[in-house]
């Protein structure tokens, strides 16, 4: 089923005027590494643009920096180690958590993934080095809690579920997986397909102009924020990649498509929701 702007406008909640930040979600991003903070940077921002009242980042020692410079509106909460993960702890309760950008894939990291999704009740989004790394543990995959979002892709999706020989056997395999794990995948590409058991949605926004660095971490923030204000995981996959696609259709008169880079797409959620 193609995703319809109609479709989409009546899944899209109206915020209640007596909204307080404590009341429209917390969302936590966990990743980073040394020299890729900022995919979570870019994360972080994109989840408060979509709306959620707060977003916390849970990072390696030398991003705290950096966050706190790049993201004043977002929380950090660091790792014990400097480079990389290592030790996932938070003393509060998220509404949601999306995991794995710019995360690398140290032995550490390996550990405090299996670690944290051992004790994960709560559906999570799984995006970049997490999936990479479920995709070498796959006995793993039973950890991860029913209704969670990932979302590979095409590279990731070939190391996570296997090789396919055209997008109908992709299709098919990831509504084998989707019904087998109990989550939604979000298939990024041109375009991008959400498959949840036997349903498959077909987005109808978005052009080249994503294929450019970041461009999957603003969407898993997007997710995560929407997930954190109460949206049902599929509602959240299907509303965030229609917005994010719709940044980029409103942004190329502006930018062209060779300018567009990831913070475009941040900086047109707001028009993307109109
Ligand atoms: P990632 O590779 O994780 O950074 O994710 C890239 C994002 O950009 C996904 O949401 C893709 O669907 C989107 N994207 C990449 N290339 C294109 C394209 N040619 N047309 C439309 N969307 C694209
Ligand atoms: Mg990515």
């Amino acid at each position: 089923m193609k995703i319809t702007h109609r479709e989409i406008i009546s899944r899209i909640k109206k915020t209640d005027p007596k909204s307080h930040k404590g009341t429209l979600g917390h969302a936590l991003i966990i990743g980073g590494s040394y020299g890729k903070i900022g995919s979570v940077c870019l994360s972080a921002k994109a989840a408060l643009r979509t709306g959620c009242g707060l977003a916390t980042v849970f990072l390696p020692e030398c991003g705290y920096d950096i966050i706190q410079s790049v993201v004043p509106e977002a929380m950090a909460i660091t790792d014990v180690q400097h480079k990389c993960i290592s030790d996932i702890q938070f003393d509060f309760l998220p509404q949601a958590i999306g995991i794995g950008l710019g995360m690398g894939q140290d032995a550490a990291t390996q550990q405090a993934l299996y670690a944290f999704l051992r004790q994960s009740t709560q559906p999570l989004v799984i995006d970049a080095d997490a999936l990479n790394i479920l995709s070498g543990h796959q006995e793993w995959l039973s950890l991860v809690p029913k209704g969670s979002v990932l979302t590979p892709h095409p590279k990731e999706f070939e190391r996570l579920i296997g090789k396919s020989d055209s997008v109908a056997h992709s299709v098919a395999q990831a509504k084998t997986f989707s019904a087998r794990h109990q989550v939604v995948l979000v298939l990024k590409g041109a375009p991008t397909k959400i498959v949840w058991q036997n349903e498959v949605f077909e987005n109808t926004t978005g052009n080249a102009a994503l294929a450019t660095a970041g461009s999957g971490d603003v969407l898993t923030g997007m997710i995560t924020s929407l997930i954190a204000q109460s949206y049902h995981p599929l509602d959240a996959a299907l509303i965030a990649v229609y917005l994010h696609g719709k940044t980029a259709d409103l942004a190329l008169p502006e930018t062209g498509m060779q300018a567009f880079i990831a913070s475009d797409i941040i900086n047109y959620i707001g028009k993307a929701y109109l």
